[in-house]
């Protein structure tokens, strides 16, 4: 078995060594890495300047690109005489969970993979009192063999959080709600110009079955993801508005 390891805090960081050494367990491991950290760049895809690999060792290669960058590169580069199984992403440090997946550079690998026929997993850590990347990335190399038992979609996407301390057990989940209170915050530089911040506090819903409950009471969280974000409720249940668009005759 063969698995590309990405992430989006960069080549250099604590959380991708352990995954990838985890991995090297249980098969041959490639990895291809932003060369710097990436968080928060989405599912982002570098065109319009060029992209640079560099192989550090054996196995190991940085890429001054995002998370998307890094598994294309991999994909039609490195791995194209000889595909990876399984993509796996992570681990990050800090929870991609709700609504925050979407400007997630860590799960975007993931959505990167499966649109290249790649099952893949993303993994994240909760950070706080407990935290333990070697522990989660033991936790991760045993799921990870689970996986390799069953036959995988090509389309498989599972988006796994673990709480910073060590985990009651697995909960399957759906992505949580979570709103910023505070979001831009305007100072002025030494110039008495104006900048922004974007910032805030997270405040979660407390709905029951997702993955922020999951984690907030010790339990690692695995929620099956797609990329397809086409609303289904509404595709059915919306008649009116259809029919009324539908019939819009534009002039
Ligand atoms: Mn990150």
């Amino acid at each position: 078995m063969r698995i590309l390891v990405t992430n989006d805090d960069g080549v250099f960081s604590e959380g991708l060594k352990c995954l990838a050494q985890a991995m090297t367990e249980i098969a041959e491991v490639v990895v291809v890495a932003p060369d710097r950290e990436q968080s928060a760049s989405g599912h982002s895809l570098t065109l319009h300047r060029p992209l640079r690999m560099r192989r550090l060792r054996e196995h190991w290669y940085s890429v001054d690109g995002t998370p998307t960058d890094c598994v294309n590169m991999a994909v039609q580069g490195v791995l194209k005489e000889a595909p990876p199984d399984l993509v796996v992403s992570g681990i990050n440090y800090g929870v991609n969970m709700g609504d925050d997946v979407t400007y997630s550079g860590t799960v975007s690998a993931a959505f990167e993979a499966n649109m290249h026929q790649l099952p893949a997993v993303a993994f994240s850590q909760e950070v706080g009192e407990g935290f333990d990347f070697e522990r989660s990335a033991s936790f991760a190399r045993e799921l990870v063999e689970v996986l390799t038992r069953e036959d995988l979609p090509q389309d498989l996407l599972l988006n796994v959080n673990f709480p910073a301390e060590r985990c009651r057990g697995i909960r399957w989940t759906r992505l949580g709600k979570r709103y910023y209170q505070q979001t831009v915050v305007e100072k002025l530089d030494p110039m008495g110009r104006k900048y922004y911040w974007i910032a805030g506090t997270p405040r979660w819903e407390s709905q029951s079955g997702t993955d922020h409950e999951a984690v907030t009471e010790g339990f690692a969280s695995v929620t099956p993801l797609h990329l397809d974000l086409t609303d289904y409720r509404s595709l059915e249940e919306s008649a009116p508005l259809r029919d009324r668009l539908e019939h819009l005759e534009l002039r």
